[in-house]
């Protein structure tokens, strides 16, 4: 991981390697420190927060979460006294993920099933011990503002999109975005609850607040092209998607037939799995929060990266 100035006390801590839970955080230094987000487990926010203590000598006074996915929060113990604030549903969603079953995936016997096996070892850079999910406690529902010594900080909920807790947070004098994960940089986004216009919309949002940087959440710094391209993205497979879907195939032979043009170069395309599902159950009109099979979504994936993309090994 790495530590970037974006701005007069403003940073960002990217992790930039490819696969999945690998994310990015921020870190406003002024009236007392924020972190934005935190990483997927105690081992790499110990990190990231060593990296912090070089620019900000005291513990941060504030945490904000951006949703509630753990690869973004379950690092948050380790602030311990700060002030966690995130959306009303961040909090309700906290505990519907469980770190102790992530742990239970990696040490699985899953011989016999190799899309699964896959899964478990993209796990292999995480280690699930001892986290205790620490949600937040300041919640709010539309928007909340911050004002850190001077510096105007806007927490702006627009989901449901990735999920329905999504929150992004603007420096308005800054001309910074943290997006979350609104933005995937490069690489292929998962949504969870939400709905394709909700995302777009989101990402609107974001391009109307005219930003010189945006971090997103998984991937590069960008500029407003992270959002442009995170759109057009999701526009072509929902485009794409409703071909196949008209005709008859299953999502998951949607996927194998869908031509991502300059998206297959995004790491793991074969996450796209998570969009087309996404797009059917919106033809089907399911409603946005309907349960997702997530271990099923996952041998999916694998099952098309085995299929399309067998050269990588990774989810
Ligand atoms: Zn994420």
């Amino acid at each position: 991981m790495r530590l970037e100035t974006i701005g007069d006390d403003v940073y960002a801590c990217l992790q930039e390697e490819p696969g999945i839970g690998f994310s990015n955080s921020g870190l406003l230094g002024a009236g007392g420190g924020v972190v934005i987000d935190t990483f997927w487990d105690l081992p790499h926010t110990r990190e990231l927060l060593e990296h912090y203590a070089r620019v900000l000598p005291e513990p941060a006074r504030r945490v904000v979460n951006t949703h509630h996915n753990g690869d973004h929060c379950w690092g948050n113990q380790l602030l311990s006294g700060a002030e966690i604030i995130g959306h009303r549903d961040c909090a309700k969603r906290f505990m519907d993920e469980k770190p102790e079953m992530m742990q239970m995936i990696k040490s699985a016997d899953l011989s016999g099933q190799p899309a699964l096996q896959k899964f478990a070892r993209a796990l292999a850079p995480w280690d699930f011990e001892g986290i205790e999910p620490t949600p937040p406690t300041t919640l709010f529902d539309d928007r909340m503002s911050l004002e850190l010594d001077g510096m105007t900080v806007e927490l702006i909920h627009v989901g449901p999109a990735h999920t329905e807790s999504d929150v992004i947070v603007h420096l308005p004098d800054q001309r910074v975005v943290f997006a979350g994960d609104i933005v995937f940089r490069l690489c292929t986004p998962v949504g969870w609850i939400g709905t394709f216009a909700g995302w777009i919309d989101a990402l609107d949002r974001i391009l109307a607040l005219d930003p010189e940087v945006v971090v997103p959440g998984h991937g590069p710094l960008c500029g407003r092209e992270g959002p442009r391209d995170m759109k057009a993205y999701l526009q072509h497979v929902l485009e794409e998607s409703r071909h196949f879907f008209e005709r008859g195939l299953s999502a998951l032979d949607a996927a194998r037939r869908i031509d991502l043009g300059p998206y297959e170069k995004w790491h793991e395309p074969e996450r796209l799995v998570f969009s087309v599902e996404r797009a059917y159950r919106e033809f089907r009109g399911e409603p946005a929060d309907a349960p997702i099979d997530s271990a099923a979504l996952f041998r999916d994936v694998g099952l098309l990266q085995e299929e399309r993309w067998p050269v990588r090994d990774r989810v």
